[in-house]
């Protein structure tokens, strides 16, 4: 799949609408989700142009794969959840039920969870 500059997360980079932001940092930014689906509901984002985990896995620069993943971690800790136990999604393209077409870490936490997947749907 192609990058489509215009999803709405890299429009939220660019700065033309507003996001709630938890974290910057040179390579990531992380705001909470619009619609959470927990208490703590945190998206964690590459700055680079990246639609996918899997996109992300084969171009990102070794610095930006560090830095997504130490930001993923440090946002669970600044959120308060750490100590509890949360949860790290990235959903994947239409099986994976992906609705945003660059890469974005979920951070669920603040209540159990529950099992770790719905019903198909
Ligand atoms: P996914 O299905 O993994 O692509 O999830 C996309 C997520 O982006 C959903 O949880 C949405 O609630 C969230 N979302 C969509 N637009 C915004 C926005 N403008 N600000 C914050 N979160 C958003």
């Amino acid at each position: 799949m192609t990058y489509d500059p215009n999803n709405i997360f890299a429009r939220i980079l660019r700065g033309e609408i507003p996001c709630s932001k938890v974290h910057e940092d040179e390579h990531t930014l992380a705001f909470n989700d619009i619609n959470p689906q927990a208490p703590v509901h945190i998206l964690v984002i590459p700055k680079g142009a990246y639609v996918s985990f899997d996109d992300f896995a084969a171009k990102a620069s070794e610095a930006e794969i560090a830095a997504l993943v130490r930001a993923v971690a440090k946002v669970a800790g600044m959120a308060g959840v750490a100590e509890d136990g949360w949860r790290l999604l990235s959903n994947i393209g239409v099986n994976g039920h992906q609705e945003v077409p660059h890469l974005h870490i979920h951070i669920f936490g603040g209540r159990k969870l529950g099992a770790m997947i719905g019903k198909a749907g």
